[in-house]
């Protein structure tokens, strides 16, 4: 009788305890997760998580370092008028080109200590003399009027005779 009475009371409490647990909800998963953390239940994605964010800003990281370098290459810049493609010249020496535009107009393009700019333009609007100084990559200079795009473009991303270049 007496083993009776302390086996319904320990069930009684098993069942307390469970109710409190269920109740408890997020208390007792958090203590269940403490402990399977330690096994490495809980902690691994959490620390495959901050992998992923650290390999992503590595990466980003790694992109703008690499952008950065290959900003600081020497590079060269293509001359196209009309979207045909007429010279490619070097940043690193300085020159002064005239460049005969769409229409007989002209424009004239300074490379100076690793920079490109339009001058001397023989269009309505001189904008692309305001288009300042190009020197990274991809920059451009336009003379829409003259039809004169002026980009810098990579080391070797265009060949001489620029076959496979598309100019915008
Ligand atoms: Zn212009």
């Amino acid at each position: 009788m007496a083993d009776e009475q302390i086996r319904m009371q320990e069930s009684a409490a098993a069942e307390e305890a469970a109710a409190r647990e269920a109740d408890a909800g997020t208390a007792a998963q958090t203590g269940e997760q403490a402990e399977k953390s330690r096994d490495g239940g809980r902690r691994r994605p959490r620390k495959a998580e901050v992998l992923v964010l650290a390999g992503l800003l590595l990466a980003g990281g790694a992109l703008g370092l690499f952008l950065l370098l290959n900003r600081q290459e020497g590079t060269k810049v293509q001359v196209s008028v009309s979207g045909q493609i007429v010279a490619e010249y070097p940043l690193s020496r300085d020159r002064t080109e005239v460049i005969e535009g769409a229409g007989g107009g002209t424009n004239t393009l300074v490379i100076e200590d690793g920079m490109a700019w339009l001058t001397d333009s023989t269009c309505p609007d001189h904008l692309c003399e305001y288009m300042g100084k190009i020197s990274q990559n991809y920059e451009v200079v336009i003379c829409l009027p003259n039809e004169v795009v002026v980009q810098v473009i990579e080391p070797d991303g265009g060949s001489d005779d620029g076959v496979d270049v598309v100019a915008g």
